[in-house]
């Protein structure tokens, strides 16, 4: 990676990693991305993280994929033994006309048969494509992408009780808050940029609270830190709420204008005393009273979250919770106030928008509904299907079901991150012919029975919304190397292969289609992004930059109000014992970027962190003999890793926090698929597991 001194032309986009969406100036020589600075974007003011800095030359590695690949017909068997480097035993090239009729006739007229997962890295148009061909091309809606994997139960639980799954507050609104919760997030890892603000709130005198069954950086900064129970999240929820209630802290006059159900939930919070709950949290009553106060005394709070909450059989309930101790403190709707998940991919946020769901259409407007059904039939000339689809977890069964048998799969690695990757990797070799279309020969891809070399986000034109729902034009700064294609162009060539006669010709086309569909997207043009960089939704004009803070004056439900839903303590799935004592929890790292085909192939981020780790306390692996550094092996119910063990006093002694980006060690061969049953989320926070030295070690 070079200073970026020496560059002929400079192209302002935006970071393809976490949904933060820092703008970026890309530096470029030829074709050769050669430095990224930050520049003054909505959401990070010229602000980077390490990946947005430095992690781009994966772009350029030796390993892009530069032509279509056909699976020979003597290639080993389905299996993750394909180099990525060195495929030429399993694959051969071949042209472009070749491999799309080859990737159309094993989807064409199977109906049901095909089911397809897009990717929260691609752009909206992207996003948009991809949903409708699956639609209007095979008569169903089993279409879905990794919100699954993060954050659907906190979007089931918003667009029950608020009626918006997006974030009601940008991030930056925390300048004018004056106390914050963050709980189940990192974001100094995880949204870096994000986690400059809160430090700067901080700073300033604001109150933080972090609530976390890990310790972290953030927590030096906070005025209290409740490192809780894995799993407890509703118990200490409910206990903070219900001192909240017993102290008089209501904002009673904000619950009786613009709420509903308040009663019931009243009366569920009185079970809830934070000594009746102390033995399931692990909080101190008198902590949890100072939260209590601090946040439902202050003039305007807000609450952050991340996958610690959604991640869990009981990840909805947890956001219900949030949902519920905002609404009490009257915190949603004015500066400084609000709700706001932190969202993890770049283009999250903009492909749920963008229908990438089975159960909703653009905007979220339910497959079930008629009227929505009815739009999109006349727009693409054919009828949508009424019945939810199935989501990623279920197209894995239903293939071992014998019911899916063939899949496309743009810009996803669900060889890699999926739960129970014996389970789901089982499914991909079950296929009878499965589309890959990607940047690199990924985990997935060594499945695969054709592969469609596609673009990086640097080598393409599209929209991006990122975790504030400001909506961001990235511009190419490099051409994509060798035959590959842009994404939008390569789903718009398989979908006429397949027969639908598709006639786009640029992604602004299909940004129309999808701004004359979507009310979230009026007054906002393709051209005004270009000319604007990015506009916040909703925008009210066609002049107005967007709007940060929404429902100031009702919510988008029948009646106008948001609604209180009590939530009850469910326990986790799996449940340490004798057996597998300990308590397993997955995530990332501020280095590499979830399934690390891109991260690890960047030699800045790779040279910073290049083997795969996990991190227990140090009395535990005092407990284990092992030396910090050394080599344990972690063994679930479902499968077993090796790798290399740092001593971490965050991680409390029953513990053991796993990164999932390392193929060689992968997390996702441990994890429980034990779903969450509004949001369909696996559990990848909590799964019983023993660690013991690793044999020879
Ligand atoms: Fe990229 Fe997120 Fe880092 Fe910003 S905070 S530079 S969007 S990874």
């Amino acid at each position: 990676v070079g200073d970026g001194a020496d560059f002929d032309t400079e192209t302002k986009s935006v970071c393809p990693f976490c949904g933060v969406g820092c703008q970026v100036s890309l530096r470029s020589k030829g074709d050769r991305i050669v430095a990224v600075d930050g520049v003054d974007g909505p959401a990070n003011e010229g602000r980077l993280c390490v990946k947005g800095r430095f992690g781009f030359d994966y772009v350029h590695h030796p390993h892009r994929l530069t032509k279509p690949l056909i699976r020979r017909e003597d290639a080993p068997a389905k299996g993750l033994n394909v180099d990525p480097g060195d495929w030429g035993a399993a694959f051969r090239e071949a042209s472009w006309e070749e491999a799309l009729e080859r990737a159309a006739a094993g989807l064409r007229g199977r109906g049901r048969e095909v089911a397809g997962f897009g990717s929260a890295k691609c752009s909206n148009e992207e996003a948009y494509l991809f949903q409708r061909f699956i639609r209007e091309g095979f008569g169903h809606n089993n279409v879905d992408h990794c919100t699954r994997l993060c954050h659907a139960s906190s979007v089931a639980a918003l667009l029950e009780n608020v009626g918006s799954g997006a974030v009601t507050a940008t991030f930056n609104e925390i300048e004018n808050a004056d106390c914050a919760i963050v709980i189940g997030a990192n974001p100094v890892e995880n949204h870096p940029v994000a986690a400059t603000y809160l430090k700067q709130f901080a700073a300033r005198g604001g109150t933080l609270i972090v609530m976390d069954p890990r310790g972290q950086a953030l927590a030096r900064h906070a005025a209290h830190m409740l490192q809780f129970r894995p799993g407890a999240d509703v118990a200490l929820l409910n206990s903070v709420m219900h001192v909240i209630v017993e102290e008089g802290l209501v904002d009673r006059q904000y619950v009786k204008g613009f709420t509903e159900n308040w009663a019931a939930q009243e009366r569920h919070l009185a079970g809830f005393a934070p000594e009746r709950v102390e033995g399931l949290t692990g909080i101190a009553p008198d902590a949890v009273r100072a939260v209590a106060r601090a946040f439902a005394g202050a003039r305007a709070g807000m609450i952050f979250w991340g996958m610690g909450v959604s991640q869990h059989v009981h990840g909805t309930d947890n956001a219900r919770c949030l949902i519920s101790l905002a609404l009490m403190c009257g915190h949603v709707g004015r500066p400084g106030t609000g709700l706001h998940p932190l969202r993890g991919q770049n283009n999250v946020q903009g492909a749920s928008d963008a229908g990438l769901i089975p159960m909703f259409l653009p905007d979220y407007r339910s497959v079930a509904d008629p009227d929505a059904r009815g739009g999109y039939a006349a727009l693409w000339g054919a009828e949508v299907a009424p019945e939810a689809g199935l989501t990623v977890t279920e197209i894995m069964d239903a293939v071992h079901a014998g019911g899916v048998r063939a899949m496309y799969v743009l810009g996803e690695n669900p060889a890699m991150s999926d739960p129970d990757l014996a389970h789901a990797r089982g499914a991909l070799a079950k296929l009878d012919h499965l589309v890959v279309q990607d940047i690199f020969l990924t985990e997935t891809a060594n499945y695969a029975d054709v592969i469609l070399p596609a673009s990086a986000f640097y080598e393409k034109a599209g929209t991006v919304t990122n975790t504030n729902r400001q909506v961001q034009m990235g511009r190419p700064a490099v051409p994509p190397p060798g035959e590959a294609r842009e994404d939008w162009r390569v789903i718009r060539d398989l979908a006429n292969a397949c027969g639908l006669g598709w006639t786009y010709e640029h992604p602004r086309e299909v940004f129309a289609e999808m701004a004359g569909m979507m009310p979230s997207l009026a007054n906002i043009t393709w051209e005004r992004l270009e000319r604007e960089g990015a506009v916040t939704y909703p925008s009210l004009t066609p002049e107005d930059p967007g709007q940060p803070i929404v429902f100031g004056d009702g919510f988008p439900r029948e009646g106008g109000r948001a609604r209180f839903a009590p939530a009850d303590v469910v326990p986790p799935d799996e449940l340490p014992d004798a057996e597998y004592p300990m308590v397993l929890t997955t995530g990332r790292q501020l280095e590499h970027w979830h399934t690390g085909s891109m991260t690890r192939r960047a030699s800045v981020l790779d040279a910073v962190e290049p083997e795969a780790n996990c991190s227990l306390h140090p009395s535990t692996l005092r407990r284990l003999g092992v030396e910090a550094g050394g080599m344990v092996t972690l063994e679930t119910r479902r499968g077993a890793v090796t790798l290399m063990a740092r001593a971490d006093r965050a991680v409390a002694p029953d513990m053991v926090f796993l990164p999932f980006a390392y193929v060689e060690a992968a997390a996702n061969l441990l994890t429980n698929p034990a779903l969450d049953p509004y949001g369909k989320i696996p559990e990848f926070k909590f799964a019983a597991v023993r660690a013991f030295a690793a044999k020879g070690a």
